[in-house]
């Protein structure tokens, strides 16, 4: 996504700063002009950066920074709290609940992936086992109701609708009402969209809300409007009660980073981030993940969560070998299995820590084709060395020759594989911290 490139920027300027010897005012005041002017270039506004520039600044204590005292850690830290707060919205979203239906209601303009995201939204819960469901209330634009059957369809998920009753109102009424009756948990309401705010949108949101009386109204905004989303969301918010918003497009625009902290300022907490047009192309947003993604130092509680997703957390010797540090070739030949199974390895990696640097942007398929080179090398090794704890015992110049044979690859292609696992191994050990249960539930962050 866009937005890499503003974490990459951010990374960039704290990595030149610390890895000077001499650490002064001068130095700290230059890691904080690139920060700004990389924020500026991704259409923060203007004031939030000179304040996370005034903030920085005073959590970073220049005379333990002089003693080198943790240095890296301690400016990186000071960093990461204030972009935290930038894009801290101060308030909870709504958490649907199990077993009772709850009605979500979907508000937007005209094109801002509003229907894409019902649909993602409610694949998100149903891969969750909700029973989710999707009501199409708009019938100001044509064909609306289609494209929301078809994404239905394609997803299985139960939908309503009509192609004759002209009225959004009856439609979401009928709708939630026969969702109810059947038991689903998670009734979607998708209403019309129109390409400016203007009374008459407001105006049918108002009495759709008023009919259907939902749990939650989740606003979906385009990001690439950028600041201009803080006006948008104080519209919206004033006109019907938005407790939820999903943010789309961030796949695309450099703008993101403007729209993410504009919305943080108008107090409504980002629930979703849509990261491009297919189903999967969304994520559960949570500010210090993503800051932590955003500035490459990895995110386990996301990871934990996309590992979740693809159902791998039903594997408990897994977390418990994880848990207690322990990792070997076999180990790793299993998570590049795990990996490829999880979805687009970009994002999966972006989660891992100090992964990120691995992943090119735009060259995700070579990584996943070297992922598939190094399984390749492994088939090719004895058991005791895919079990092997001690990979620099075992490996000696006649074994790796051997293996580059059998596997028709370069003795160099073998040893870059030993290498990268001796990260795995290291990151791994860094996470023996993560209290994971016995039957492998998920780990308290
Ligand atoms: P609606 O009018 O608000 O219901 O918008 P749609 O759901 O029809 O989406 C409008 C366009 O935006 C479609 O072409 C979608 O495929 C596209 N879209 C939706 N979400 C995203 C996203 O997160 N990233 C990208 N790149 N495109 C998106």
């Amino acid at each position: 996504m866009v937005l890499a490139e503003l974490g990459g920027r951010i990374a960039q300027a704290m990595r030149s700063m610390t890895s000077k010897t001499v650490i002064d005012e001068e130095a700290v005041d230059n890691m904080l002009k690139e920060i700004s002017s990389a924020l500026l270039s991704s259409d923060v506004n203007v004031k939030l950066v000179s304040s996370l520039r005034k903030n920085v600044k005073n959590r970073i204590n220049l005379e333990d920074l002089a003693t080198g005292l943790n240095r890296r850690r301690m400016i990186q830290q000071a960093v990461f709290e204030e972009l935290c707060e930038m894009l801290n919205p101060g308030k909870k979203p709504y958490q649907p609940k199990k077993g009772k239906p709850n009605v979500i209601m979907f508000v937007g303009l005209q094109g801002s992936g509003k229907t894409t995201s019902c649909t993602k939204y409610a694949l998100h819960y149903q891969r969750k086992s909700w029973k989710t469901c999707l009501v199409c209330s708009d019938t100001f634009r044509a064909g609306a109701f289609d494209q929301l059957k078809q994404n239905a369809t394609k997803a299985r998920i139960p939908f309503y609708g009509s192609y004759t009753e002209r009225d959004p109102v009856k439609i979401a009424r009928d709708g939630v009402e026969m969702f109810k009756k059947e038991g689903q948990e998670i009734i979607i309401v998708d209403t019309s969209g129109r390409h400016k705010q203007e009374a008459s949108l407001f105006e049918e949101m108002q009495q759709i809300a008023a009919a259907v009386e939902p749990d939650d109204i989740v606003f979906v905004l385009d990001s690439s409007i950028g600041q201009a989303a803080h006006d948008q969301a104080t519209a919206f918010k004033e006109a019907v009660s938005v407790g939820s918003v999903i943010m789309t497009k961030l796949d695309g625009h450099a703008k993101g980073g403007g729209a993410l902290s504009a919305v943080a300022a108008t107090s409504s907490p980002i629930v979703f981030i849509g990261t491009g047009e297919h189903f999967d192309d969304f994520e559960t947003f949570e500010v210090r993940s993503f800051v932590s993604r955003l500035l490459g130092l990895g995110d386990v509680g996301g990871l934990m969560n996309a590992i979740k997703d693809a159902g791998l957390d039903k594997q408990p010797e897994l977390y418990q070998k994880l848990s207690q540090g322990v990792f070997t070739l076999r180990d790793m030949y299993e998570q590049f299995q795990n990996v490829m199974k999880m979805g687009p390895i970009g994002k999966v990696m972006s989660m891992i820590p100090g992964m990120s640097a691995l992943m090119t942007k735009g060259r995700e398929h070579e990584s996943q084709e070297r992922f598939k080179k190094f399984m390749t090398i492994m088939d090719s090794m004895t058991d005791d060395e895919l079990d092997t704890e001690n990979v620099n015992k075992i490996f000696t110049d006649t074994r790796v020759f051997r293996i580059a044979q059998g596997s028709g690859s370069h003795p160099q292609q073998v040893w870059e594989l030993i290498e990268e696992f001796k990260r795995f191994q290291k990151m791994i050990a860094k996470m023996k911290h993560l209290k994971i249960g016995k039957n492998g539930e998920m780990p308290q962050m």
